[in-house]
C-alpha cells in the first residue's frame, strides 16, 4: 500500500488559500503531484521532502494543467514531469501558437456578448491567460504523456482520464479504493466548469467522468483543494445534482424571458455562491469564469437540443426548446 503525504500548500488565490500537494515516497524517488503555484510552493515541498527523510530525486505527476496547480513545477528541478494528453496538448498549443490562441477566447468572449472593453483584458485579468510565462516554462520542460499504467520508481499507479475541469485531467489510483482527484471533485467547493472552445461540450465531458468515478467504487478521494473526501459517492452524486439544477435555472431564464439571451446576460442572471450581491459588483476574472461556466451550461443544452443557438452581428442568442 502506498504512503501518501498530503501538504497543504498556501497559494496566493484568496478565495482558495491552500493546494494539496502530495507526496509519494517511491523507493529511489519521490512522486509529487500538483508541486503549487509560486516559489513558495516548491520550497514548502522540498523541506517537506527533508523533514521526512524522503528521497530528493523527484517525478512531477499533474492532475490538470491550472497554474496554481503546475507553476511551482520548474523550482523543483524534477527528473521527469507527466501530465494527460490532452492538457500536454492544450498547453503546447497554447504557447506555439500565442498570441492566437489569447486571440480566439477573446472572440468567444465576444460570441458570448461580452462587451470589448471586457474581452480585450482576458490577457491582462484571466488566471491563465495572463500567465503564458508559467506555460511557456512547463512546455520547455517536456511534459510527458500519462499512460494508463504509470511506473515510477518502485510505484504503480492506474491513471483515468476524467475530462471537465480541464480537456485533460486525471485521477489517479494509489491503491485501496484512495484516488487523488484533482479538482474534479472537491469537498466543500464546486469545481468550476468552464467552455473555452465553442466546439467542445466540458460539462458533457465532466457528468462522464463523474459516472466513471462513481464506477470505479473509490473508497477516499484526495481533492486538489481543501479536506480529503471520506464519502466520494455522496459527494459525486451532490454535483451531479448541483450541475442538474444549474440546467434548470438555465431553461427557466431562457423562458421568463421575452427575448433571447446572450451567453453574458444568461451569467449575469444565475445565481453565484460569492461575495458580491450584484453582476456589476463582479471583479473581471470572476465574469470569466462565470461565463466560461454559463456557456458550458448552454453548450450542454444546444447538443442535447434542449435550446436553440441563433447568431446575430455576431454574438451567440440562445432560446429554450423545452
Ligand atoms: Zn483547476
Ligand atoms: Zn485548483
Amino acid at each position: 500500500m502506498l504512503h501518501v503525504y498530503r501538504l497543504e500548500n498556501p497559494i496566493p488565490i484568496p478565495a482558495l488559500k491552500t493546494l494539496n500537494t502530495y507526496l509519494i515516497p517511491c523507493g529511489d524517488r519521490t512522486l509529487v503531484i500538483d508541486p503549487g503555484m509560486t516559489v513558495e510552493s516548491a520550497s514548502t515541498v522540498l523541506e517537506k521532502i527533508r523533514e521526512e527523510g524522503l528521497p530528493g530525486t523527484i517525478t512531477v505527476l499533474l492532475t490538470h494543467f491550472h497554474v496554481d496547480h503546475v507553476a511551482a513545477t520548474p523550482y523543483l528541478d524534477p527528473e521527469e514531469v507527466y501530465m494527460h494528453e490532452a492538457d500536454r496538448n492544450h498547453v503546447i498549443r497554447m504557447v506555439d501558437e500565442w498570441p492566437r490562441a489569447l486571440e480566439s477566447m477573446e472572440d468567444l468572449f465576444l460570441k458570448a456578448g461580452m462587451p470589448h472593453g471586457e474581452a480585450s483584458l482576458l490577457g491582462k485579468k484571466h488566471p491563465a491567460m495572463s500567465r503564458i510565462d508559467v506555460f511557456r516554462k512547463l512546455r520547455n520542460m517536456g511534459p510527458r504523456q500519462a499512460p494508463p499504467k504509470l511506473t515510477v520508481g518502485s510505484c504503480e499507479l492506474e491513471i483515468i482520464h476524467t475530462p471537465g475541469h480541464t480537456p485533460g485531467s486525471i485521477s489517479i489510483h494509489i491503491g485501496g479504493g484512495r484516488w487523488i482527484v484533482g479538482d474534479t471533485v472537491l469537498g466543500d467547493i464546486t469545481p468550476n466548469i468552464a467552455l473555452i472552445n465553442w466546439e467542445t461540450d466540458p460539462l458533457g465531458d465532466y457528468l462522464g467522468s463523474l459516472q466513471r468515478l462513481l464506477r470505479v467504487e473509490p473508497r477516499i478521494m484526495y481533492p486538489g483543494h481543501r479536506s480529503v473526501i471520506g464519502d466520494p459517492e455522496e459527494r459525486i452524486k451532490e454535483l451531479i445534482l448541483h450541475h442538474e439544477r444549474r440546467l434548470r435555472e438555465i431553461i427557466d431564464i431562457l423562458s421568463s424571458s421575452p427575448v433571447q439571451l446572450n451567453a453574458y446576460q444568461i451569467a449575469s442572471r444565475m445565481t453565484w455562491d460569492v461575495a458580491y450581491s450584484d453582476w456589476s459588483d463582479f471583479p473581471l476574472s470572476q465574469k470569466y469564469f462565470a461565463v466560461a461556466e454559463a456557456l458550458s451550461h448552454l453548450k450542454y443544452l444546444v447538443v442535447r437540443g434542449l435550446a436553440g443557438l441563433s447568431t446575430r452581428n455576431g454574438v451567440y442568442y440562445f432560446k429554450p426548446l423545452v
